[in-house]
């Protein structure tokens, strides 16, 4: 399916920092937009649901799942999550850049079905870094810790399958990188000749 909108899929092991980078590039550029995905864990803190997460009840989720209503679904940290198909495809197809945060899983699901999605995997600069980050984080005890480093572990060795690759060691050059990413889609020439059709018309550029 080639769509004119850009589908951006943001994966990373957690501790990478990935969903300060996806906030920091969505301050920065109004015209990506977050996909909200739905979720059957309960809400955490100041989340909304629609905002966030769309939080449903195991039975919901499953009627969604019979419905063919996900794109991809995965069980993350003991709940499943899952990307509404209708969400992404009629934004996609209407030309809007959209933005996916999830697992590695979903990210190497949602290319096999959008081959033009752009993948981006976000990496800590080092094992030291991302355990004291989990640690400062301070949202885990030391055994869910070990957890999320082992898991860390079997999603970077997935790495080579992603088109693109943040080592997020300082945040601003990671910002950065990750905004050059999005540039450089909207740049290709299909891209530039939808948006600069009048240009390629005037310079007859078939
Ligand atoms: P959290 O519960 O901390 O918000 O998210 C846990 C993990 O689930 C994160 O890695 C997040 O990116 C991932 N996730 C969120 N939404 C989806 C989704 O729709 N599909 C998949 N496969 N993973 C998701």
């Amino acid at each position: 399916m080639d769509y004119p909108g850009n589908l951006f899929v943001v994966a990373a092991p957690s501790g990478a920092g990935k969903s300060s980078l996806v906030k920091a590039l969505m301050e920065l550029d109004s015209a990506i937009q977050p996909a909200v995905s739905h979720t059957t864990r309960p809400p955490r803190g100041q989340e909304k649901h629609g905002r966030e997460y769309f939080f449903l009840s195991p039975e919901e989720f499953d009627g969604m799942v019979q419905r063919d209503a996900f794109l991809e679904w995965a069980n993350v940290h003991g709940h499943r999550y899952g990307t509404s198909r209708q969400t992404i495809e009629e934004r996609v197809a209407h030309g809007a850049d959209v933005i996916l945060e999830i697992d590695f899983q979903g990210a190497i699901n949602i290319k096999r079905i959008f081959a033009n999605a752009v993948l981006i995997f976000i990496l800590p600069p080092s094992w030291e870094e991302l355990r004291s980050r989990l640690q400062r984080r301070g949202e885990d005890s030391a055994e869910v810790i070990e957890l999320r480093l082992k898991n860390a572990a079997t999603e970077m060795a997935q790495a080579r399958e992603f088109d693109f690759v943040i080592i997020n060691e300082l945040f601003e050059r990671a910002v950065f990188d990750l905004k050059t990413i999005v540039h450089a889609q909207r740049l290709k020439f299909s891209a530039q000749r939808r948006a600069r059709a009048e240009t390629f018309e005037a310079l007859q550029i078939p």
